[in-house]
């Protein structure tokens, strides 16, 4: 993604961070305020928000760890809505706003319908699990799939 490899060259890791809370993980703008250093779990990778654990990917851990993108307490809600209004000024697209970024998060995730971890639409992550005792198929994510468990 365009967005991404931009950010990544303007060296704006807090944004790249921010982008990815929401288009990787569905995480609501109000909810964005959780993502601070008493709230992240450096051994499990997870964030606690709303007493749901998310837990983040390889990628958003090495951001918290090589570059700070965490503060230290909550924030205000109004910064997360600047940094989006920061992000659309570096993307140049007047009309990008957060609804967008969490709409295209809702058309490339899909829940694995086991474990409800929200999965990229991407054929490599995903498998067909059979059942023997009906031939009914299942499309649940890969990981899922190795572990054989209903
Ligand atoms: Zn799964």
């Amino acid at each position: 993604m365009a967005l991404r490899k931009l950010l990544k060259k303007l060296e704006k890791y807090t944004l790249l961070f921010t982008f990815e809370l929401v288009y990787r993980h569905g995480i609501r703008m109000k909810d964005l305020v959780h993502a601070h250093k008493n709230n992240y779990d450096k051994n499990t990778h997870s964030f606690t928000i709303n007493q749901d654990l998310i837990k983040v990917d390889e990628d958003i851990h090495q951001l918290i760890i090589e570059h700070d993108v965490i503060p230290d307490r909550k924030l205000l809600v109004t910064t997360f809505n600047d940094r989006i209004t920061e992000i659309k000024k570096w993307f140049g697209r007047e009309y990008f706003i957060y609804k967008d970024i969490y709409q295209t998060h809702k058309l490339h995730y899909l829940p694995c319908p086991i474990c409800e971890t929200p999965t990229k639409n991407s054929p490599s992550l995903w498998a067909i699990l059979e059942y023997a005792e009906d031939d009914s198929q299942w499309l649940v994510c890969k990981s899922c799939a190795l572990r054989g468990e209903i």
